[in-house]
């Protein structure tokens, strides 16, 4: 199968978005991902897994339910996220999400793939920057994408942040890039994987306070033991492991299959009640693309969220039983709201931001800013490169791939918009910084 031979099913007559309707009128919903479109199936046996998953979740009566078909790069067979969800059943396409990322693809490229999506009825689409790749090819910023779908008025765009960030720069540039595409009109957004609540609640308590409303999915995990082990092995962007939680993971580990999915079943119990109590108007589970998994995935969140409704009850959970296995970081790291978790909302008796820590600009970084000279993809602010010294080439904002302290995704190098916003601190400018990430 080639993207020439794809049978694409048509459907002006009627263009019903029931994705978006369910989200805006604030129905809590589910979306399960499915990452099968990698280089290891045929594209005929990858259509078939999405098929089955698209008919088990949309099966599912308890919510509305659909699939985040996520763009994992090309099929060897030269299919996209685009290309696959345009094989799935036409009358349903409207509830799921299709991820568009900028690996690979020039600005031609994207507009041909968000054209397939628009005709085919695929209007959900999120775009994202994707993956590192080696060695760099073209590659378009997920801003740029996010400005395509929204010059197509049948689209329903979706974008990402990663709140899970413990340094003061790299939160409010990832914070200040999602206040800057709401403000564009972003239809919703969702979450970098992550295990900490507290950084839930404090993005939500910041797009409230700064009246930003767009729908938002936490995007949660559903474990197998093997994702576990290389957890543990290596870093997840979005997941600390401290040492109570690797010894609650290490703990799992040992225990029999069965009672290493209760003991999942009942994380995610948990952290969808959270979700829906911090104001989430849904979740994004990644890990559950098996028809049946994804089943008892929906039943649990089902009895997560009818048995703890309050915030007191998520409360008297959150420290009975969440605390301990998650990343809590109160009292090690950067917060910007002090009160988080225990209350709702941050309406009486604001909180206070924490005062942001002196940026430490040094002179080295000074002197070298001023000698660096400007190239091919240079967008300087505050005499900082962002696009140039940015791997993927970003000019509208930092991709969710940066490091919790505020290292780039790849290790090597400082995220350039982290520099950029510790730069702007250090020169009183970061009013209205979001806008240059329009
Ligand atoms: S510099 Fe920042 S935005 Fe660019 S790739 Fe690295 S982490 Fe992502």
């Amino acid at each position: 199968m080639s993207s020439n031979d794809l049978q694409l099913e048509m459907n002006f007559s009627e263009k019903q978005n029931r994705f978006r309707k369910t989200v805006e009128k604030g129905e809590f919903s589910l979306l399960f991902e499915s990452a099968v479109q990698g280089p290891q199936l045929p594209a005929k046996e990858v259509v078939k897994q999405l098929k089955n998953l698209e008919d088990a979740v949309c099966a599912i009566d308890k919510f509305s339910c659909g699939v985040a078909v996520i763009d994992k790069g090309e099929n060897p067979e030269g299919l996209s996220a685009v290309e696959f969800a345009a094989q799935m059943s036409e009358d349903l396409r409207d509830r799921h999400a299709v991820y568009l990322s900028g690996i690979n693809r020039d600005e031609k490229e994207i507009c041909r793939q968000l054209a397939i999506a628009e005709n085919s009825g695929n209007f959900n689409i999120v775009a994202v920057s994707g993956d590192l790749t080696t060695p760099p090819g073209v590659r378009t910023d997920s801003g740029v994408i996010f400005k395509k779908i929204m010059e197509r008025k049948s689209l329903f765009s979706g974008v990402t942040v990663n709140p899970c960030q413990y340094d003061p720069w790299a939160l409010m540039a990832q914070y200040s890039k999602l206040a800057a595409r709401i403000i564009s009109d972003a239809g919703f957004f969702v979450t970098q994987m992550g295990w900490d609540t507290l950084k839930l609640q404090s993005l939500s308590w910041y797009l409230l306070l700064r009246n930003l409303y767009a729908p938002g999915f936490a995007r949660l995990l559903f474990l197998t033991p093997e994702r576990m082990k290389q957890m543990l092995e290596k870093e997840t962007p979005g997941i600390i492991i401290g040492r109570e939680l690797r010894k609650t993971m290490e703990n799992e580990l040992s225990l029999s299959r069965k009672l290493f999915d209760v003991a999942q079943l009942c994380r995610l119990k948990r952290q969808a009640a959270a979700c829906r109590v911090l104001g989430f108007s849904g979740i994004q589970l990644c890990g559950a693309d098996q028809p049946a998994v994804a089943k008892e995935c929906a039943g649990v969140i089902w009895e997560g969220i009818s048995s703890i409704s309050s915030f007191e009850d998520f409360l008297e959970c959150y420290h009975s039983e969440m605390a301990e296995s998650e990343v809590n970081s109160f009292h090690l790291k950067f917060q910007l709201f002090d009160r988080v978790l225990k209350r709702p909302y941050p309406f009486d008796n604001p909180p206070q931001p924490a005062e942001l820590p002196d940026p430490e600009v040094k002179l080295s970084e000074k002197i070298a800013l001023i000698f660096s000279g400007k190239d091919e993809f240079s967008h300087r602010r505050q005499n900082v490169c962002t696009a140039g010294k940015c791997p993927k080439h970003n000019t509208l904002g930092p991709c969710g791939g940066v490091r919790h302290d505020g290292r780039c995704e790849n290790g090597t190098q400082e995220c350039v918009y982290r520099k950029w916003f510790r730069f702007a601190a250090a020169n009183d400018a970061m009013t209205g910084i979001e806008k240059e990430m329009i």
